[in-house]
């Protein structure tokens, strides 16, 4: 379980989220939906440890995240695919992939890139492919894949499905929904709120830094005035939703 408590974070002296309280369960996909620069990327990134914590606590199982470092942080398991950059073009598929697998033995290695290419199929069509000449799907796989493969508890992931063609979209998210049911804890930060409801169990909606919304994906769906701000007219169809048990404390 990751617990965010009275969060204030940004850049510099400029305070881009404030006071924000959330918490992400291990078995949820959970979306943090909202305009943009509502502070979506800024929440990642603090989970991340990279913006600058004014005050508060980011905790995973009740160790306190606040000021460690990246290496800390993969110590803990977490693991972050930003927007943008985040394959290295000039590089193949296959040798993207195994730095997500700098610490594992031969063998290992190759054990879990056969498991990446069974739950990301068409990476092993594409395996000796530069990772810069991949379709934009194709690219946001690779870059899931290195992700999966660190092994995270969390896992961070900044707008999966921005640019991406519709069928593309379903298959990134029937592939979080995956990782998902093998129990990562997933954030995913969308602004493409009408695709992402369809497959998260769980929404957070912010606006202008500030939580303005959480509860399962039917209740954002049924609250009329967050689905006429945040989804256009129009409602998706769920798919393979998680019942929700809500805990007492
Ligand atoms: P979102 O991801 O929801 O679109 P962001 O978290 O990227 O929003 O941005 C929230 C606010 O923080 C915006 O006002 C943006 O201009 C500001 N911001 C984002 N990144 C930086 C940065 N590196 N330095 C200063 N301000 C930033
Ligand atoms: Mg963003």
């Amino acid at each position: 379980m990751l617990e965010i408590t009275d969060l204030r974070a940004g850049y510099g002296k400029l305070e881009v989220l404030h006071d924000v309280n959330l918490s992400f369960q291990a078995n949820l996909f959970t979306a943090v939906l909202g305009p943009n620069g509502s502070g979506k990327s800024t929440l990642l990134k603090s989970i991340f440890g990279i913006t600058h914590i004014f005050s508060g606590s980011i905790q995973l199982d009740q160790n306190e995240l606040v000021g460690l470092r990246t290496e800390a942080l993969q110590r803990h398991r977490i693991a972050y695919v930003p927007q943008r950059a985040n394959v290295f073009a000039a590089m193949s598929v296959k040798d993207n992939l195994l730095l997500g697998l700098r610490q594992s033995s031969r063998a290992e290695r190759r054990e879990r890139l056969s498991e990446a290419y069974e739950l990301f199929p068409i990476l092993g069509k594409r395996e000796g492919q530069q990772a810069g000449q991949l379709s934009g799907g194709e690219r946001q796989m690779v870059a899931m894949a290195i992700a999966w493969l660190m092994q995270p508890r969390v896992l961070l992931l900044d707008e999966p499905s921005a640019g991406l063609a519709p069928v593309v979209v379903k298959d990134v998210f029937q592939t979080l929904q995956t990782l998902r049911d093998s129990g990562v804890t997933l954030v995913v930060v969308e602004q493409n709120a009408r695709s992402v409801l369809r497959w998260c169990d769980y929404v957070y909606v912010m606006r202008e830094g500030r939580l303005v919304f959480s509860g399962t994906a039917e209740a954002c769906l049924a609250d009329e005035e967050m689905v006429k701000s945040y989804l256009g007219v129009g409602m998706p169809q769920p798919v393979n939703r998680r019942p929700i048990v809500q805990s007492d404390d």
